[in-house]
C-alpha cells in the first residue's frame, strides 16, 4: 500500500478494519480505510482540518 499523497510504503495492520486511520510516516497524510477484502486494502483521504474540501 502506497501513500496517495507521497507514494510512500505504508504500512497496514493485517488486523486493521475498515474506518481505521493510517498515518503516513513520511508526509504525515492520514487515510482512513475505506475496504478491505483479504489483503487488498482501498484507502481513502481521512478528512483533515484546514483544507477546504467542500462540506
Ligand atoms: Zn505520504
Amino acid at each position: 500500500m502506497n501513500c496517495l499523497e507521497c507514494d510512500a510504503t505504508l504500512s497496514v495492520p493485517d488486523d486493521a478494519s475498515v474506518g481505521e486511520i493510517i498515518s503516513c510516516p513520511d508526509c504525515g497524510a492520514d487515510f482512513e480505510i475505506a475496504k478491505k477484502e483479504g489483503s487488498n486494502v482501498e484507502l481513502k483521504q481521512a478528512e483533515s482540518v484546514g483544507e477546504d474540501w467542500g462540506e
